[in-house]
């Protein structure tokens, strides 16, 4: 394991390798190749051997180890995260302008704030489909801005911002007739492609800032992302990082990082979907594992849902419960819900504690203040989709759904070495079943 200061640079550079869901996908792909795991398609033979394996499902992939005791019995011990943040996408026929200016027409893809992506310098990235059906993925340089409108011509702004999501929010990116000029095109010199080459398109938008460190003793990371590209990497580290030290039967190891959690989750490659439980019934069968074998299998089997959490803001703390009050470098955090907008019960809280103590990493506790309603995340829908024993955990942050967040320089790592725990660790990290004494 790295010391922290080198997890964090190595953070950084995921972060920048992943503009996109599908950047995100692609670049965890590239780790996991460098680390001896081999990529495997869905629509291939898969082999029934022990070794390490993923497979990416357009801006989703899932990884895992099956160790060379795996049997028909030997459940999952899975992480599961997305790696979707609250964005744009361009819409078809993008290219549009008003009063000489060339703009970008973009959808709005989740819950962003939209504030938040006022005068930055973006990028666009994602994945071109050339109609050879072959996919590339591209991304520009600094090339657009959602410019504010001066004080002069608004003095209200600061009485309350009022962004109209179809009129307000149409970034400028150079001067022109926008009947003379593709946005698309644009995009497409930079993959070296041809406009009558093009498909299709997904394609985001993504802030061009670096991620930096901040604050008294640089305690703070400030990034795009950090929701929740922090937890694919904390689970990629964790999955590539250890080995089981004792010998003792393991289960096996699974990264599932799904797309489209801001936008609820249904999609081929959500975690509302089918991908996580095909990928799972493929290798059961690839251990011989019969209906009741694969039964007894899951029963055993965990889930940790990773994904961020919100730290106290010093300027509302009045919005948090007054008793769990989360903060930066105070550890990863607990999630719990009793309306189950959070998976976690007493028996994962338990393993939980359990793996928090062996690596003696602290953690905290979220719950929400009972006046405003809890956000969710894929923990509750891998639950009721699997029936897997599942908790929710995460780093928690500020300013999430920020064009740029911000979170303690020590909890990402903190989280990935209670994730490798959970997945290399020693026995005694199964939670009960639910047992009565
Ligand atoms: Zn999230």
């Amino acid at each position: 394991m790295p010391a922290a200061s080198e997890y964090l640079s190595d953070l950084s550079s995921y972060l920048n390798a992943s503009p996109s869901s599908f950047h995100a996908a692609h670049s965890a792909g590239l780790r996991l190749l460098e680390a001896g795991f081999a990529r495997l398609e869905e629509s291939e033979q898969w082999p029934v051997a022990a070794g390490k394996y993923f497979v990416i499902r357009d801006g989703a992939l899932i990884a895992w180890v099956k160790q060379a005791d795996a049997g028909p019995l030997t459940g999952f011990h899975i992480v599961g995260a997305h790696t979707d943040s609250p964005t744009f996408t361009l819409k078809p026929r993008p290219s549009s302008g008003r009063a000489g200016w060339l703009q970008a027409g973009v959808e709005i893809y989740g819950g962003p704030l939209l504030n938040s992506w006022l005068d930055r310098e973006l990028i666009l990235a994602g994945r071109i489909v050339t109609r050879d059906g072959v996919e590339h993925l591209v991304r520009t340089g600094p090339l657009l801005r959602f410019a504010q409108l001066a004080i002069h011509l608004d003095r209200a702004a600061n009485d309350g911002l009022v962004l109209d999501r179809q009129q307000h929010m149409n970034p400028v990116w150079g001067l022109g007739d926008p009947g003379h000029a593709d946005l698309l095109t644009v995009v497409l010199e930079e993959a070296g492609l041809k406009p009558a080459d093009v498909g299709g398109f997904d394609v985001v938008i993504a802030d061009s800032q670096q991620p930096q460190r901040f604050g008294a003793g640089g305690a703070f990371l400030a990034a795009g992302r950090l929701d929740n590209l922090v937890s694919v990497h904390a689970g990629l580290h964790a999955l590539i990082g250890g080995s089981s030290a004792d010998g003792a039967q393991r289960p096996i190891a699974v990264v599932a990082a799904f797309d489209h959690e801001e936008v609820g989750s249904a999609s081929r490659s959500g975690a509302s979907g089918p991908f996580l439980e095909d990928v799972l019934l493929r290798i059961s069968a690839g251990t011989g594992a019969g209906l009741e074998e694969r039964m007894r299998a899951m029963a055993s089997s965990v889930c940790i849902s990773a994904d961020a959490a919100h730290a106290v803001h010093p300027n509302y703390p009045e919005r948090h419960d007054p008793a769990n009050r989360p903060v930066p470098n105070g550890g990863p955090v607990l999630k719990i819900n009793a309306n189950q907008r959070y998976a976690t019960d007493a028996p994962g809280a338990s393993l939980w504690a359990g793996l928090c103590q062996r690596t003696s990493v602290p953690y905290q506790e979220f719950v929400s203040n009972n006046a405003i309603p809890c956000g969710s995340t894929i923990g509750p829908l891998t639950a009721t989709r699997l029936g897997i024993r599942t908790l929710d955990v995460g780093i928690p942050i500020l300013s999430m759904h920020s064009a740029r967040e911000m979170c303690g320089v020590e909890d990402p790592y903190r989280l990935a070495r209670v994730l490798g725990e959970f997945f290399h660790g020693g026995p005694g990290d199964s939670p009960s079943s639910g047992t009565m004494h």
